[in-house]
């Protein structure tokens, strides 16, 4: 039997806030001590109050935005109940009834997960979101020899958990989706989008059905994978898994799985009888939650246009190639650098799209700049006067990638550099003509073997000129030169 593969995906995000998400400990917590980010509210100590982070609200929002949603202007908190080492208070505050954010949608362009690369088979689709909602985060259980140890320093951090429609038919449809949310993450500045630091989990629902039949089947769950890789394999396998277990006419288990990287294989960790009954009601403890208009419109405002319209319009309006606009769009910073330095002049967008993935990209690599592209020495703007002096042939190439470099590790304007250096071409004619009468007469057998029809001697010439004007002479105007004085000697002999 042919089965066709249902997924709708629950990614928690974890926030990039200064303080969690009802108190004010710093969140920023990673690779510090063990519990060292801890107050009595987040360690639930009997009488502390929890106080609302109005970023983390204004997060979720702009994440709402970003996928389309529609913003819910009133909405409460509620405590869902379950008993774990890891949650001091027993409960975890969180949007149940009225997430902050709800029916929305993402077009993800679905390619080949395992190059990257746009192919024949690469489509793009859209993805609905069923609801993306706040909460906080647990602490973490470690465990070593017979011994438990808990860190509370992620307990109340703030969470944006995000629930897709079943929309989902492949593990690399999956793969596109995270991929395209962590994206939208990073473009908003709201969370790093780490996976493998945590800072996003992918949670694949996933279930079978014969081809061409409605219900859904059974679904199991996989908790907590931590890279966009384990979210394609886990899901290949668990097709194979409960292929198998279909067609040999046993029955999907309903339950909540781990995946066992080392091993590639998917473990059930709990099934349904085990399920938790939540138990949830409203937080007494918090006032609800009420958007003005005001505050919407403010927020709204802060949402920067995402990397797909980027691509589209880097391809659509300035004819970039596909690969180069998703190269320039995958970081913001990078998108912006790349939109000043040509200046919002298509003729010049491919030229700048060079710079930066060539001569940038590359320095920045040797350099080690780490930061990213605002860390860099050399601004946009100075990138758009360079590129100026090539197209008005001040420079020719050459030399503007020297005059690049120092740039990059200097931070001066290029016309600053061409200027102290003497780096400007020759394009007056009567220098440059010296040259080439002088290179014709220190060569005449050369001479005389182009003018035998040797043509390859031309560009002989044209070296000798160069290296007389030391790599400053205008190209074109040299070989419109040498062509003219070599036809009249021809005439000549
Ligand atoms: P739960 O209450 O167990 O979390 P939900 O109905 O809220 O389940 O759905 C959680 C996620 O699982 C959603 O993304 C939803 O689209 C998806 N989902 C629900 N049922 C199925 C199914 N049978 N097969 C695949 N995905 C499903
Ligand atoms: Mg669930
Ligand atoms: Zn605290």
């Amino acid at each position: 039997m042919e089965y066709e593969i249902v997924i709708g995906m629950e990614t928690h995000v974890e926030q990039n806030t200064a303080s969690k998400m009802f108190c004010q400990c710093s969140a920023e917590f990673f690779g510090a001590e063990p519990n060292t980010h801890v107050c009595p509210t987040c360690l639930a100590m009997p009488g502390a109050l929890p106080v609302i982070n109005r970023r983390a609200v204004e997060n979720a929002m702009m994440i709402g935005l970003a996928l389309n949603c529609k913003i819910a202007r009133h909405t409460f908190w509620e405590r869902k109940s379950y008993w774990y080492p890891d949650l001091p208070k027993g409960y975890q505050i969180t949007q149940y009834e009225y997430p902050i954010a709800y029916d929305g949608y993402i077009d993800i362009d679905v390619r080949d997960s395992a190059s990257g690369n746009w192919t024949e088979q690469s489509y793009r689709k859209r993805v609905r979101i069923r609801r993306a909602h706040l909460e906080e985060d647990t602490g973490k259980l470690t465990h070593i020899g017979g011994s438990s140890f808990v860190d509370f320093n992620r307990a109340g951090v703030p969470l944006i958990e995000i629930v897709t429609e079943p929309d989902i038919h492949t593990a690399d449809e999956a793969y596109a989706f995270l991929s395209a949310l962590r994206d939208i993450v990073r473009y908003l500045g709201v969370s790093s989008g780490d996976m493998e630091k945590g800072a996003m989990r992918g949670e694949p629902n996933m279930s079978l059905r014969p081809i061409g039949t409605e219900p859904f089947g059974t679904k199991v769950e996989i908790k907590n994978l931590n890279s966009l890789r384990a979210v394609r394999d886990s899901i290949e396998y668990e097709v194979k898994r409960q292929t198998e277990v279909l067609n040999s006419g046993g029955k999907v288990h309903q339950v909540t799985m781990g995946w066992d990287d080392a091993r590639g294989v998917t473990v059930t960790q709990r099934d349904k009888e085990e399920a938790h009954d939540y138990r949830y009601f409203p937080e007494p403890d918090l006032p609800p939650l009420d958007v003005s208009e005001e505050w919407f419109e403010s927020v709204r405002k802060r949402v920067p246009e995402l990397a797909l319209s980027r691509q589209d319009r880097f391809t659509q309006t300035y004819g970039l190639s596909a690969y180069d606009a998703v190269v320039l769009t995958r970081d913001r910073a990078v998108a912006e650098y790349f939109e000043i330095a040509m200046g919002g002049i298509p003729a010049r967008a491919k030229a700048a799209a060079n710079w930066i993935t060539g001569e940038l990209f590359r320095l920045m690599g040797s350099a080690g700049v780490s930061a990213g592209i605002n860390a860099v020495k050399a601004s946009p703007a100075q990138l758009a006067e360079l590129i100026e002096m090539v197209e008005n042939k001040v420079v020719n190439i050459n030399t503007a990638k020297s005059v690049f470099e120092e740039m990059f590790a200097t931070g001066q304007g290029a016309k600053a550099i061409v200027d102290a250096k003497g780096l400007a071409q020759i394009s007056d004619t009567s220098a440059l003509d010296k040259a080439v009468q002088d290179a014709l007469d220190a060569n005449p057998g050369q001479l005389k073997g182009y003018l035998a029809g040797q043509d390859k001697l031309f560009q002989f010439f044209v070296g000798q000129v160069m290296k007389a004007t030391k790599g400053k002479g205008n190209p074109q105007i040299v070989q419109g030169l040498l062509k003219d004085a070599i036809e009249k000697r021809r005439l000549s002999v």
